[in-house]
């Protein structure tokens, strides 16, 4: 994967000043492989990497993160941007009903989607009707009352006499556009505040298909013209997305068939050509299979990095560059200035940022001590933490000055036996000793919470 090639790329690098030239050229190297691998367009990812790479030129290092994980968090950070940043939502007409109206090629979800567009927006307190817009296959209109029953939602279709007049001519003649139309009055007569309006489409970019969906979107005015798209469809994503865009216009996005493996590189290609928010996602085939579109789930899913993105995140929120650099300098000074406090405080930043043994999994390298750590015991790490806060600041400035009769005060305070402290006071000690160590020497790469 991408996060182990990085982690070769970068074994203990953390620097100070700027990224070098040849980390950025190293990791973007492996960034541009990953993307094409996600099936990005080929024109997006070079537009891409090089903004990437005028960006981590400028870059300073960060002392929370090493070289690659600052590089992967510049490529996340553009991704998301890309993505559409925060999750755009629908927009609801002042006035009801709310008008979506579907379009996109035969078989990228629309149907699906439109029982499940619907269900969410009754779970959500609205009361939605699904227009059958679809004549174009004899079996759509049929489709869409299954999904509008799965998903417990009115549907509109035409009268029966004509779609079964146009099923047994085996051809779409009915009249889509006058079916959307009189779907709104219906739905401001019944008091329903959202219409979602299922139309047809053919396997590729057709002319007549897309003047058809012209014709209903200038008959309905939607409030939003959501493009279907089959995150499957990869490099194709991009003709298809500008073929609709010119066609008919649309507003937002919808992702359909995440469930699949898919990286999402259509979602990147498509947002950044067209410039337009991925709205939802679909990721299966029933009704609730389906979510508002996270740019940031997607951007870790195009990397195939989640869990490294998610460290990233949890050490810059945790790392404080200030309290670490003063605990370094205590260390650098021989490690007697670094209190029982000090000690204190690194724990409860490495805590922060979850359970120790899952950070530690977390960071690339360090699978080897991952069975040590794995046997840490949080319980434990409780104990450690109620022991010092009942301790004087004198006593955690210089552990030294512990003695029995403090021990067994402290004891008392944090409930615990004296022999527990004894054994922190003892533990401390040998922290000290092995911090001051690695502080003159190589020191963990990365390692949020620590100093390196
Ligand atoms: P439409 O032609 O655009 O209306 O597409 P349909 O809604 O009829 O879907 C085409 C096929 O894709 C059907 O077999 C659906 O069950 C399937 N499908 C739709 N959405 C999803 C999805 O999110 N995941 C999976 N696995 N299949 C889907
Ligand atoms: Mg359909």
């Amino acid at each position: 994967t991408l996060q182990d090639r990085l982690s070769a790329t970068f074994k203990s690098l953390r620097g100070k000043g700027r990224l070098s030239e040849a980390d950025i050229d190293a990791t973007c190297r492996e960034i541009r492989i990953a993307l094409l691998e996600a099936d990005v367009n080929l024109a997006v990812v070079k537009e891409f990497v090089a903004n990437v790479k005028e960006r981590a030129r400028g870059a300073e290092l960060s002392q929370a993160l090493n070289p690659a994980q600052q590089i992967v968090k510049i490529v996340n950070d553009e991704l998301v941007a890309i993505l559409g940043g925060e999750t755009r939502l629908l927009r609801f007409a002042k006035r009801p009903p709310t008008v979506i109206m579907l379009a996109g090629l035969q078989g990228a979800g629309k149907t699906t989607l439109a029982g499940k567009l619907a269900r969410w927006l009754k779970d959500s307190g609205h009361s939605p009707l699904l227009v059958a817009a679809d004549l174009q296959r004899p079996n759509a209109v049929t489709q869409l009352q299954v999904v509008g029953q799965r998903a417990g939602v009115q549907v509109f279709a035409p009268e029966p006499g004509n779609t079964s007049a146009s099923e047994a001519a085996g051809v779409g003649v009915g009249d889509p556009v006058g079916v959307a139309r009189r779907s709104i009055e219906e739905a401001e007569r019944r008091l329903f505040d959202v219409v979602v309006i299922d139309t047809a489409g053919r396997l590729g970019i057709d002319a007549e298909l897309m003047q058809q969906a012209a014709d209903i979107r200038d008959a309905v005015h939607p409030d939003e013209v959501l493009f279907v798209v089959d995150a499957m469809i990869g490099q194709d994503a991009v003709n298809t997305a500008n073929a609709f865009a010119e066609g008919v216009g649309f507003d937002g996005v919808v992702l359909t068939k995440l469930d699949g493996d898919a990286r999402g590189g259509a979602a990147l290609s498509i947002a950044r050509v067209t410039g337009k928010p991925i709205m939802f996602a679909s990721n299966g085939e029933q009704v609730g299979d389906f979510d508002v579109f996270h740019p940031d789930r997607m951007a870790s899913r195009i990397l195939g990095m989640g869990d490294m993105l998610t460290l990233i995140e949890q050490a810059e929120r945790t790392f404080d560059a200030e309290q670490s650099a003063k605990a370094a300098a205590k260390l650098a000074s021989g490690g007697k200035e670094f209190g029982l406090a000090d000690f204190l405080q690194q724990m409860q930043m490495v805590r922060k940022m979850g359970p120790l043994s899952k950070i530690f999994g977390m960071l690339p390298g360090m699978g080897e001590i991952k069975d040590q750590i794995a046997g840490i015991d949080e319980r434990e790490v409780d104990r450690i933490e109620a022991i010092i806060q009942s301790m004087t600041p004198a006593e955690r400035d210089d552990p030294k000055i512990i003695d029995g009769s403090r021990r067994a005060r402290i004891a008392r305070g944090a409930g615990v036996e004296v022999s527990a402290v004894n054994n922190l006071v003892n533990r401390f000690f040998d922290a000290r000793k092995m911090m001051s160590a690695m502080a003159g020497g190589k020191g963990m790469p990365g390692m949020p919470g620590l100093p390196g």
